[in-house]
């Protein structure tokens, strides 16, 4: 259909919108635009999927076996504990995706559009059928509209169908039966603007547009796999054989031993059952999760959980300048115009101050000052409102820098605008570094393009000047380019403006019509102070051995000047220049590895060579988290080992490449979250190192158990027991535990390294040891001492329980110790501590209990006996770490001389 027809039939009006009571009546008719989240997969599949795991797989054979040899109570607490652990799991990983899935969804997006006449931001979800949508690139679509207006309008619709390459649109209709890939007149939902501008009436919203029919393609559940996760998925699987050769061991060694192979198979099932560290899956994710959660705190929102463990390995941040390090808060504190300078008064966004020559004096009347400041007031799409007796700006910070000094400058936007009314506009892109607007001169029926943009780029296209008194003269780039040295080394981001007269009946302009004869008009120079909170965050990132690169669009000496205040540079560093995006096209690979190592400033760059310095410095083996906010920088973004997005002044297509949005679009926020990650692998490390000496203990036992043809100290539903309660109410609370003291003073973690490290695995050695020789000793002790074998047993598991309980105040650190923490410093060990005393308790003197595990009351000297042997494991573990430390200190001392 044409525009008209459809405008028509929708009942709306294309330049004017809807009316807000209309927009209410049809929200309350067809319902919001929202598409419902289709389910990936059924919840019973998931459920399911929960038992496919190779160490489940021991544990149903176990059952089955003990089912087979008629010992019902072991194969109902087998059963029993595959069952909670499914129920666990799945409860885990439903929570986990909710709440990434929660977090997503806080991202409200917004849209532009035409209502009542007047341009407003609203929510996308209160967007109905027959609104004006406006469409820059960087947009998600946020419905199918049927577009009005397009100017070199491009959108990716690789969401829809599958075809990567942008599609060219236009206003013109097409036949009937065109296919959706080739209906060039509509714009659909949830594709991505990538170029130009574009206007389009919403046709269909929710469930009921392209998108919406097949949302259970995009719903799909997130990705809860990590690199962890999958390295402890073929730990397991090496697991699976050890356990499976060991337990081939037991039956044989046993069997030659002459006992009865029923026996045997119990045996084989303790062993099985003992060496798997059931709770571990459920405490990675657990852990991870509560990582999400503390970033969202600190106002960085994960998309991709992987992100929580990689960013504790972070060894580069690549910052944007503007509005990450910076606050983007840009005030006008400099004019040249026709070779006089002049210095504004006034802060932040209100329209009050005074512009004066240098010398002091008012301004007396330059024609090339005043055509500099309509300039900047006629190129420019961003308003300025007063809100509560304050000045807002909506837009660009930059563009609205411009209208406040326009203000104070005594011109009046409204007049302006009637009298040079607007007839077409070539929008700003980071990769032309300009934008014009093409205006009609009603006095005088001219037309006139102003531009504003980035120097080099605006006086490369000038051959005259304009001066004080209007007229004409030869343009002195070399004077323009020493005044800009001369403002950006103040730190300002410096604008060139200039005009061109087109004739009398152009209405459209293109970047050719621009390529040369411009009158150059001025320059104007404005602050964007840097954020406090940015220096402190680079002091830290530095202190942790992550190294900050500022990567920006601005002029090399603004970058400088800017790097220079956050403390990315200092002036001492003549060896660290500004590398500009010159330079860099003209580096080889091989130089630019070398380049991007040394220099921590990148002005003029563009956003393709971003990724040409992500992948530079991951060739350096960095890993590297990369900031962006353009549409171009999706690619970068995706590059980057941490694609960083911003929540309010960054385009849809960058928050959608991104794992991690910032709320606050502050550079501090990602130092924030490189503190929680590594809070977060300290903790997974922790439970680890606490949880692999118990499994290695128990399968001690059985096996020294089997070799000296003694009775098992403990029964695979004993090892069930201790295994599940402990990691529950012990190990779990590691989880909880605060970051410690001096976390960012440490060098980032090298992601190659194993969890593991060597010192750790001679740590879960000596504890294996410990609690084999505890265990095994208290239990031929008490038999020794003439107690029943279930009293035995009994004590052999108290002895587990309680030497693990000891040893998680080892594990709260794993080279302080816990009266260096703070004892209170993490109540939920306490709390766990306490009710796993009382659960003991239970097990120990409960007729059921003695019952079901074959259990039995223990004496107060047994007890005794109990509590020392977990004293010593501590203090082992003490005296392991003092020792450790001291290493450490001494090859410190020696690196240090
Ligand atoms: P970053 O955010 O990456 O640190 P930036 O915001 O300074 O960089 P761009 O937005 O790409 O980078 O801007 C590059 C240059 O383009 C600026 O230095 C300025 O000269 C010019 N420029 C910026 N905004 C506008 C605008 N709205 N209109 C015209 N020119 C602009």
């Amino acid at each position: 259909m044409a525009v008209d027809e459809v405008v028509a039939l929708l009942q709306t009006d294309s330049v004017r919108g809807l009316d807000q009571d209309e927009v209410e009546r049809r929200l309350r008719r067809f319902g919001p635009n929202v598409l419902t989240a289709k389910k990936g997969r059924p919840a019973w599949l998931r459920f399911l999927l929960q038992f496919h795991q190779p160490l489940i797989y021991i544990l149903i054979v176990s059952g089955l076996i003990t089912a087979g040899l008629r010992e019902w109570v072991d194969s109902g607490v087998i059963f029993g504990v595959v069952l909670a652990n499914a129920i666990a799991g799945f409860i885990q990983e439903s929570r986990a995706e909710n709440a990434l899935a929660a977090l997503a969804r806080t991202m409200v997006s917004h849209t532009l559009v035409r209502r009542s006449g007047e341009k407003r931001e609203v929510a996308s979800a209160n967007l109905v059928v027959g609104d004006i949508v406006l469409l820059q690139a960087g947009d998600k679509v946020p419905a199918d509209l049927r577009l009005v207006r397009a100017r070199e309008l491009q959108v990716d619709e690789s969401a829809l169908t599958g075809e990567s390459v942008p599609v060219a649109k236009s206003v013109d209709p097409v036949p009937e039966d065109t296919m959706l890939a080739e209906r060039i007149d509509m714009v659909y939902g949830s594709s991505m603007v990538t170029h130009g501008q574009g206007t389009g009436v919403v046709v269909a919203t929710g469930g009921d547009t392209e998108v919406g029919r097949i949302s259970e393609l995009i719903f799909s559940a997130e990705d809860l796999e990590t690199p962890l996760t999958r390295k402890i998925a073929r730990f397991s699987r090496v697991l699976l054989y050890a356990i499976l050769i060991l337990a081939a061991v037991t039956v044989v060694v046993g069997l030659l031993r002459g006992k009865p192979l029923l026996d045997m198979f119990m045996a084989a099932v303790a062993l099985a059952v003992g060496a798997i560290p059931e709770g571990l899956p459920a405490a990675v994710t657990i852990t991870l999760a509560i990582g999400v959660s503390r970033m969202a705190r600190r106002r960085a929102i994960i998309r991709k959980l992987p992100a929580v463990e990689t960013l504790g390995s972070v060894t580069v941040i690549c910052s944007d300048k503007t509005g990450t390090l910076t606050e983007n808060q840009m005030t006008v504190q400099a004019i040249v115009a026709g070779s006089e300078h002049y210095e504004v008064s006034g802060s932040g966004y209100a329209p009050f101050g005074r512009i004066v020559r240098m010398d002091g004096r008012e301004d007396d009347g330059s024609r090339a000052l005043a055509e500099c400041l309509r300039a900047g007031l006629l190129c420019n799409d961003s308003e300025l409102v007063e809100k509560d007796g304050q000045w807002q700006v909506q837009g660009d910070p930059t563009e609205g820098a411009l209208l406040v000094v326009a203000v104070k400058a005594g011109l009046d936007r409204a007049e302006q605008q009637a009298r040079f009314p607007r007839l077409d506009v070539i929008p700003f892109e980071s990769r032309y570094q300009y934008m014009a607007t093409l205006h009609a001169d009603e006095r005088n029926g001219h037309r006139l393009v102003y531009v504003k943009g980035a120097v080099e780029r605006i006086i490369e296209r000038c051959d005259q000047a304009l001066d004080g008194s209007g007229r004409l003269v030869a343009i002195d780039r070399e004077r323009i380019l020493g005044d800009v040295d001369h403002l950006a080394a103040r730190g300002m981001r410096v604008l060139a403006f200039a005009r061109l007269e087109m004739a009398p009946e152009t209405e459209r302009i293109s970047h050719d019509d621009l390529a040369s004869g411009l009158v150059f008009l001025g320059l104007q120079g404005m602050i964007d102070p840097p954020r406090a909170e940015a220096v402190t965050a680079v002091r830290i990132c530095q202190e942790a051995g992550i190294k900050v690169k500022m990567i920006t669009g601005d002029h090399p000496a603004t970058a400088a000047a800017i790097a220079e205040q956050i403390g990315l540079v200092h002036r001492r560093d003549a060896a660290l220049p500004v590398v500009t995006g010159e330079d860099l096209a003209t580096c080889s690979d091989g130089e630019l590895q070398r380049t991007v190592e040394q220099a921590n400033v990148f002005a003029r760059a563009t956003p393709e060579q971003k990724i040409r310095l992500v992948q530079a410095l991951q060739a350096r083996g960095h890993v590297v988290a990369m900031t962006g906010d353009g549409v171009n920088d999706a690619p970068a973004l995706k590059q980057a080992d941490i694609g960083v997005a911003m929540g309010r002044a960054g385009t849809d297509v960058a928050r959608e490449a991104a794992d991690m949005v910032l709320t606050d679009d502050n550079f501090s926020s990602i130092e924030a979250a490189i503190e929680e990650g590594r809070g977060v692998f300290d903790n997974l490390t922790k439970f680890i190192v606490w949880t692999l000496p118990t499994n290695l203990g128990e399968g001690l036992v059985i096996l020294v158990a089997i070799f000296l043809g003694t009775t098992l100290p403990i029964l695979p539903v004993q090892i069930l027991w201790i295994n599940m309660t402990t990691a529950g109410f012990l190990g779990l609370m590691l989880a909880f535990e605060p970051k410690e003291p001096g976390i960012m003073q440490r060098r980032p973690r090298d992601p190659e390294t194993p969890i593991l490290t060597s010192e750790l695995i001679i740590r879960v050695l000596l504890v294996g040891t410990l609690l084999l020789i505890g265990a095994f000793g208290l239990f031929r002790w008490e038999l020794a001492g003439g107690a029943s074998l279930d009293e035995a047993r009994t004590v052999a598991v108290n002895v587990f329980v309680i030497m693990e309980l000891f040893y998680l105040f080892n594990c709260r650190s794993l080279d302080r110790s816990v009266f260096q923490l703070g004892m209170f410093s993490n109540l939920w060990v306490l709390g766990g501590v306490c009710a796993m005393v009382v659960l003991q308790a239970v097990y120990t003197y409960v007729p059921l209990m003695n019952e079901l595990f074959q259990t039995s009351s223990i004496g107060l000297f047994s007890w005794i006996r109990i509590g020392l042997a977990g004293l010593l494991c501590y203090a082992v573990v003490e005296m392991e770490k003092k020792y450790r430390r001291r290493i450490r200190a001494r090859k410190k001392e020696k690196e240090g001389r």
